[in-house]
């Protein structure tokens, strides 16, 4: 099997996964694409990304991209100024091994694994070089029918590797290693699929996905402290997409509230594919907040989620442009839509200001296909 085929599982190991695709496709156009996301929502990813690069020999390609991506547009004389210590001699032996990236390297896994990072401490100094063996070894992936279970993907994959004892140990064991937030509260975490247990096994790729899980978070500045978003899917194509969506919308206008952002990324999915999604696939869509008071879930109910997925529905939201009336849609109050368009209209008739009646008439339509959608038995 030349790839490796994932499917969507808990939203810790989906935050993984997206946050992986993300640092993957940052470089664009290589030849050849080594990742697919299908139209049923898998991943496939073709096991030589974990090949020697061609540009940097004894480095697998996955871990040259994220390399890259952690230190893009850092300078390498401004690192080694940074600090009392003499970074040129400290990672000496990972520059004699691949040259000046060794300390792009370096540079990278101290953003990863050092002190107040998101994985502190899952890889020490000296370790670097073991872990770009760790890596490398990920090609060989195999599931094996009488290994560990992950408490993440819930898969047996195994790999030979040689890293040491001490390492295994940390990379294997789920802790605040691996994710700062959940790591020391695992106990008290309400989801079955963390074993209710202190600690439980984590397969190798899942160590390796979950070092991008950082990534895939929208950070979300608000006045009252940082709070990220993350939209979880059964599907990877509609996570990659939402969440894509979600971080844009975000830049352009700044929306912060949590449901707005998710409302309006579900209309931008509608728009820009034609996409049918099951019954299954739209109960399922959630965010997921992090916070200072831990994480938390929101999703809309079902039938606002098919509204909005509705692709006429969505051009006219669109075209209306406003946020009230996404409210009113999201809090399935269809009837001030209505209210709102004779309002305008009438206001605006004797001024015949046709940019105001052309706004009724678009609060009409959408009120009517808003009906037609919910008449049709759809909602109750
Ligand atoms: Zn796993």
């Amino acid at each position: 099997m030349n790839f490796i085929e994932i499917n969507p599982g808990n939203w810790f190991y989906n935050l993984s996964v997206i946050g992986f695709l993300k640092a993957l496709s940052h470089e664009k156009s290589k030849e050849k694409q080594e990742v697919k996301i299908t139209d049923d929502g898998r991943v496939l990813i073709d096991r030589s990304i974990f090949d020697e690069s061609q540009s940097h020999p004894g480095v697998p390609e996955a871990l040259v991209r994220y390399v890259n991506y952690l230190s893009e547009g850092e300078s390498l004389e401004d690192w080694f100024k940074k600090g009392k210590q003499d970074k040129r001699k400290k990672y000496e032996s990972l520059y004699n091994q691949m040259g000046e990236f060794g300390y792009r390297l370096a540079m990278a896994f101290n953003k990863l694994f050092r002190s107040r990072t998101p994985y502190q401490n899952m890889v020490q100094e000296g370790e670097n070089l073991e872990f770009v063996q760790f890596v490398k070894s990920l090609k060989q992936i195999s599931e094996k029918d009488d290994g560990e279970r992950c408490g993440i993907c819930g898969k047996k994959w195994f790999v030979q590797t040689n890293i040491s004892q001490d390492l295994k140990d940390r990379l294997f064991r789920f802790a605040s290693v691996h994710s700062s937030e959940l790591g020391p509260s695992i106990g008290e975490f309400p989801n079955s699929f963390w074993n209710m247990s202190t600690s439980f096994f984590v397969c190798p790729f899942c160590v390796y996905l979950i070092i991008h899980s950082h990534l895939a978070w929208i950070e979300l500045n608000e006045p009252r402290g940082k709070k990220s978003i993350f939209i979880n899917a059964p599907s990877f194509k509609v996570m990659w997409y939402l969440n894509k969506y979600a971080r844009t919308i975000y830049g352009r206008e700044k929306i912060k509230e949590v449901r707005q952002l998710l409302g309006i990324s579900l209309v931008e999915l509608a728009l820009r594919f034609n996409i049918q999604l099951g019954k299954w696939t739209m109960m399922n869509i959630e965010a997921v907040v992090k916070s200072g008071n831990g994480i938390s879930f929101f999703s809309l109910p079902y039938n606002t989620i098919e509204l909005l997925l509705d692709r006429n529905i969505a051009s006219s939201l669109y075209e209306i442009g406003s946020t009230n009336v996404l409210n009113w849609v999201l809090d399935g109050e269809f009837d001030r839509i209505m209210r709102e368009g004779e309002i305008t209209f009438r206001e605006n008739l004797e001024k015949s200001d046709s940019k105001m009646l052309s706004y009724s008439q678009k609060l009409f339509h959408l009120y009517t296909l808003i009906m037609e959608r919910t008449k049709g038995g759809i909602l109750v």
